[in-house]
Parts: structure tokens; C-alpha cells; sequence
């Protein structure tokens, strides 16, 4: 086995919030929607399927046999790269769909191919496919993955995951308000679920400018993240979930606010662009 093969890689193939955007004043960051990627031993756990999920899909690595899909929630913008990732409609790898449970929700990804949303019907897959439900946080310990959950602040729910792999962890958490007026999860909740994770990907949309008409709308605002990265003792925070209407300018001085407010704390920080990789 090569030494790659014995390491996690956590890659970003749609880093923007809301909508894919083309600009090109907005290509060096990226415009595809969430998607994010662990690949382990030849299998792939991606967490969420938005446009950028397309693009892991054109490059996907042959061996990369067995693919777990699992969702934080279902805004369009995390579930529309699905029907359009290419190795669905080819022989020799295996989909583990895991259904998106939460809060009375139960939604499978196979119900967008219903040939009204989108042409497909389910048995235009190919590849062979199984819808998980249940316990999927089990199941995909039973394959290799460790992943734990927690309930985010976002309207209609959402979920944010910790990804472990050899004494290495990464918490994704791309839809979150931290500081929501109606909070399911406190803040003193999410310090425990990202204590000293080696890398923090959260939802930072918004900058102070934005208030006060985008509170409640679900997303972070900058201080507030890197708040939780210091309380956390993270050692690198991803600023995830972009505004669509931000070019690469205005991303930079973002990232730069942060890096700001974290240096003094040793941490390091990066806005997230599309190829970000992280090995452990
Ligand atoms: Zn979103
Ligand atoms: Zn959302």
C-alpha cells in the first residue's frame, strides 16, 4: 500500500453558499456549491453533493471503488450536483446513498432523479447503488469512517460532521449560525464538538457589514467563527460557504480580517478555494 493510500485526503471541489457563480473576477476562489472529499483505502466519503460535486466526478481516481455520500441538509445548494455526477451512469463502483435523517426528515438523494426535476429516473444509474437508513453514522464506522454529528442552527435544520481518522480530526460544518436568535445548539456546544480538531471548515458568509438584515438567515459572521476557533483550540480554520456575490478581492481581505484575529492565537486560516487539500 502506497503511503497515500494509509492517509486521509480531504479535498474541496465547491467551496460558494446559495448558487454557483461564473465570473471571472470569482474564479480563483471557485463557484461551484458545497462538496467536500475524504479518501480513505480506495473508498470516498464525500459530504454533500452542490455543484462542485460534478467536478469530483470528471476527475474521479479509478481506484476509488466504494462512494458514501452522506448530506448536511437539503438547500438546493448542497444536493444539485447529484444527477450530474458522471460515474452514476457507469459500471464498476458502488454508491452508499445514506439517506438525510434529521429532525422527522427522512430524504433520499434518488428522489431528485423523479423525471419532473431533473430527466433521469432512478434506473438510469448504472453503478451499482444502496440507499442507507438508520443508523448511518454506524455504518459508516462499519467502513472505515469515523464520523460523529451534531444539529447546526440553519432554517429547517442541518447537521455538521467531525471526521476522525487516526488520531487526526476535521470538523465541516458549512451552514451554520453560531449566533442564531433561536439557537438549537449553543455556542458552548460547539466549542466541545470542535475541540482540538487539526482543521475547522465553517460556514463564514457574512462579515459585520452584513448585519443587521442577514441575521437569521442562517450563516455565520466572521469574528463569531474565529471566536469559535480560539475557544476550540483549532489548529487551522477553513472559512467555508462564500457569498456567491463576493469576487476574489473581497474574499482576500476576508481571509485576511481573519488571519488577523488568529495569528495571535497560532492559528492558521485559509478561505476555502476549489482543489484545497488537506492530508492526515
Ligand atoms: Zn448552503
Ligand atoms: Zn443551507
Amino acid at each position: 500500500m502506497s503511503e497515500e493510500q494509509q492517509r486521509m485526503i480531504v479535498k474541496f471541489w465547491g467551496v460558494r453558499g446559495s448558487y454557483t457563480t461564473v465570473r471571472p473576477e470569482a474564479l480563483r476562489y471557485g463557484g461551484y456549491t458545497s462538496c467536500v472529499s475524504f479518501e480513505l483505502e480506495g473508498k470516498l466519503l464525500v459530504i454533500d453533493a452542490g455543484s462542485g460535486f460534478r467536478i469530483l466526478g470528471n476527475t474521479l481516481k479509478k481506484d476509488v471503488k466504494d462512494i458514501y455520500i452522506v448530506l448536511t441538509h437539503l438547500h438546493r445548494d448542497h444536493v444539485n450536483g447529484f444527477p450530474f455526477f458522471n460515474p452514476l451512469y457507469e459500471k464498476g463502483r458502488t454508491f452508499h446513498l445514506i439517506d438525510y435523517e434529521n429532525n422527522g426528515q427522512k430524504w433520499s438523494l434518488l428522489s431528485l432523479l423523479d423525471g419532473i426535476n431533473y430527466p433521469m429516473q432512478p434506473d438510469s444509474i448504472v453503478a451499482d447503488h444502496y440507499e442507507v437508513s438508520g443508523d448511518s453514522l454506524s455504518y459508516l464506522c462499519e467502513h472505515g469512517f469515523q464520523v460523529s454529528s451534531l444539529q447546526m442552527n440553519h432554517p429547517g435544520g442541518a447537521l455538521g460532521y467531525r471526521v476522525s481518522y487516526n488520531g487526526s480530526s476535521m470538523v465541516h460544518m458549512p451552514d451554520n449560525e453560531l449566533d442564531a436568535p433561536n439557537p438549537v445548539t449553543s455556542f458552548d456546544r460547539f466549542v466541545e464538538f470542535c475541540k482540538g480538531a487539526d482543521v475547522l471548515s465553517h460556514d463564514a458568509m457574512y462579515v459585520e457589514e452584513d448585519l443587521p438584515e442577514k441575521r437569521g438567515w442562517g450563516h455565520s459572521m466572521l469574528p463569531k467563527v474565529c471566536e469559535l476557533a480560539v475557544a476550540a483550540g483549532v489548529k487551522h480554520l477553513v472559512l467555508f460557504h462564500h457569498d456567491p456575490e463576493r469576487d476574489d478581492k473581497e474574499i482576500d481581505q476576508i481571509q485576511s480580517r481573519a488571519r488577523f484575529l488568529l495569528e495571535p492565537h497560532g492559528i492558521e486560516c485559509t478561505a476555502a478555494y476549489e482543489g484545497l487539500k488537506f492530508v492526515f
